[in-house]
């Protein structure tokens, strides 16, 4: 069975107090009779990782009211293709965010790819430096509108894939989760609809070794608590990655309680 997973992606938002006030929110409105099984991964940015994660765990034991949040886990939002220690300022590698507590990490996210000229390429080789850091990476994929409107989706999806299938080894996938995220959808209040983003992910299953049986796919773009339920009732959908809905724990909450 796929594991199902819901993904905070803050990109660059957060202050230290909005990480208090965020945590102590999850403790008093997270519900474990509602939300099992679901693993709930926050991506803050990474000046924030450190924090994020000491509150988790001291709020883990701090009070009657709070419950345990066990399927609470942290992941970065890159990291570096280099993955020995080594002069190469600004970056952050795989170690170091293994080091700081995370088990996953966002590559090849569509902002990365638009503003900081990340290629097929180079998050291929991000792909395996996760891998080879014992992190789980994400894998981001997803057509813009023109792309979509050309009827171009399935092919622009493909070659997005093609490097990390070419250069991973069947294991290295079978720890990963590809997200399908459709740059039309995101931070615009446009969906793919279900039926959409099914299309694309029975693709990708496809396109994956073993059918992707075990690796879930997960959808990214304007989820909301008003169309997660939907969006989840499709059986190739194993889960989302939030932007804008996940920096209110209330609302990511309600997101993950609608698998
Ligand atoms: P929104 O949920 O704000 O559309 O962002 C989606 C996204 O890019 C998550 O990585």
């Amino acid at each position: 069975m796929r594991k199902s997973i819901v993904v905070a992606n803050w990109k660059m938002h957060g202050s230290t107090d909005h990480i208090k006030s965020y945590v102590s929110d999850l403790h008093t409105k997270y519900d474990s009779d509602v939300i099992t099984d679901v693993d709930l991964v926050f991506c803050p940015p990474t000046a924030y990782l450190q924090s994020l994660n000491l509150e988790l765990a001291s709020n883990e034991v701090s009070g009657a009211n709070h419950c345990v949040l066990d399927n609470c886990k942290i992941g970065g939002q890159d990291l570096s293709h280099y993955v020995s220690d080594g002069a190469y300022t600004g970056e952050v590698s795989g170690r170091m965010l293994s080091d700081l507590g995370c088990q996953y990490v966002i590559i090849g996210h569509s902002e990365r790819r638009q503003y900081f000229g990340e290629n097929d390429n180079l998050v291929a080789e991000k792909f395996i430096a996760a891998i080879k850091s014992g992190l789980t990476p994400i894998f981001c994929v997803g057509e813009n509108k023109a792309e979509r409107e050309r009827g171009e989706t399935l092919s622009v999806v493909k070659r997005q894939l093609q490097e990390v299938l070419d250069l991973a080894c069947g294991d290295d996938l079978l720890n990963s989760v590809i997200a399908y995220e459709p740059i039309w959808a995101i931070g615009t209040g446009l969906t793919a609809t279900p039926e959409q983003a099914s299309q694309v992910h029975r693709y990708i299953r496809d396109l994956l070794p073993n059918k992707g049986i075990s690796i879930p796919v997960i959808y990214g773009g304007s989820v909301k608590p008003e169309n997660a339920k939907e969006l989840f009732s499709e059986v190739d959908i194993d889960g989302a990655l939030v932007g804008g809905a996940s920096l209110n724990a209330g609302s990511f909450l309600s997101i993950a309680a609608s698998i």
